[in-house]
């Protein structure tokens, strides 16, 4: 049996329609028929090869699908079931693995779709502990987009930022496939969301989303607005970008206690990643401040926001949709940042 697959033959450069074999799934692990991929920033990384791997690669990291076959010695799981999964492998034996913080796992063998195959083709080999159980509720094909676009928000609001009702929350990056969700996650935690966008037709579209207040952040003093929008009191700023203005801006729009996130992507794709945070020490003193790290989310994370999405308190955003063999379209559109929300690819056309 034969499948469709996009190939990334080298890094930097495009994907490539092929015809492969089926992969068989080996001990531990399962074969999946792909329904849809997620396709954000994290697979331009990829792409670029900053994450790791080798190539001749099938990318795609984020997918949703039905079990199809189950190798020797998967318990627990039965064909037909519908899973996604995390995109880490994970060890799941030690330390950090043990102590529910696989995303840091001292063994980390890198990513699905970068050190093994992905999910661009009609079926994907994973490990069966990367699996998470989709609940009947949610719609197959938006669960693909939701172990990273919504699970990733769901580890920043609940582990890191520890949102409580009524702070006041600001999101950097807003219109992004994860910040779009980041706001409907800060959201459901019970804060006052500001979104924080500089491009002016995302800025228009967020209007209809979430935010109970946007910073268009093409102003040149923004940091100005936000702190004004939070009423001196922002408690919490997420930043999806991490860039040089983004961090110096979001920290200085903080308030007291206040704890700074940076989530972004962007750091990867931009000719100034080298770039240091600078903040002064008895600026963060005065104010007790927080800077925090967050990387992607845990398989329990996952299984939350799927629920979450199940109850209709979060709602994944496709932003545009392409048919499996227009991969490479996805790509230009995350390169010129045009999009607002996530992007899909649909396996199944
Ligand atoms: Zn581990």
């Amino acid at each position: 049996m034969h499948m469709r697959a996009m190939v990334l033959e080298a890094f930097g450069g495009t994907l490539r329609l092929e015809t492969r074999p089926v992969p068989e799934p080996g001990p531990g692990e399962v074969l999946v028929r792909v329904v849809a991929c997620g396709a954000g920033l994290t697979l331009e990384s990829i792409r670029l090869g900053h994450l790791g791997g080798s190539t001749p690669r099938i990318l795609g990291h984020e997918y949703s699908g039905t079990i199809a076959a189950l190798g020797v010695g998967v318990e627990g799981w039965q064909e037909g079931d519908a899973v996604t999964g995390s995109f880490y492998l994970f060890c799941g034996n030690c330390v950090m693995c043990a102590s529910g913080r696989e995303t840091l796992c001292l063994n980390n063998k890198g990513n699905i779709g970068a050190k093994i195959d992905g999910a661009f083709a009609d079926y994907v080999v994973v490990p069966a502990r990367n699996l998470v159980r989709i609940p009947t509720g949610v719609v197959l094909r938006e669960a693909g987009i939701i172990a990273d676009a919504v699970a990733t928000p769901y580890h920043i609001a609940r582990e890191r930022a520890r949102i409580i009702a009524g702070q006041r929350v600001a999101v950097i990056g807003a219109g992004g496939g994860v910040g779009i969700h980041m706001l409907q996650m800060a959201k459901a935690f019970g804060a006052f969301v500001i979104a924080v966008e500089r491009d002016a037709a995302k800025l228009r579209r967020l209007q209809d989303v979430v935010p109970d207040a946007l910073i268009d952040a093409s102003e040149s003093d923004w940091q100005t607005s936000l702190s004004q929008v939070a009423e001196g009191q922002l408690d919490v700023c997420i930043d999806f970008v991490g860039s040089p203005e983004t961090t110096s801006k979001g920290l200085a729009a903080l308030g007291r206690g206040g704890t700074f996130v940076i989530a972004g992507s962007m750091p990867y794709l931009r000719s100034d990643k080298n770039a240091v945070i600078s903040v002064a020490p008895m600026y963060m003193v005065n104010k007790e401040l927080s800077i925090l790290g967050t990387r992607y989310a845990t398989r329990a994370e996952i299984a939350r926001s799927l629920e979450l999405v199940c109850d209709g308190k979060i709602k994944p955003i496709i932003g545009a949709a392409f048919p499996l063999e227009q991969a490479e379209v996805a790509f230009e559109a995350i390169r010129q940042n045009q999009v607002f929300g996530r992007m899909l690819i649909d396996c199944t056309n």
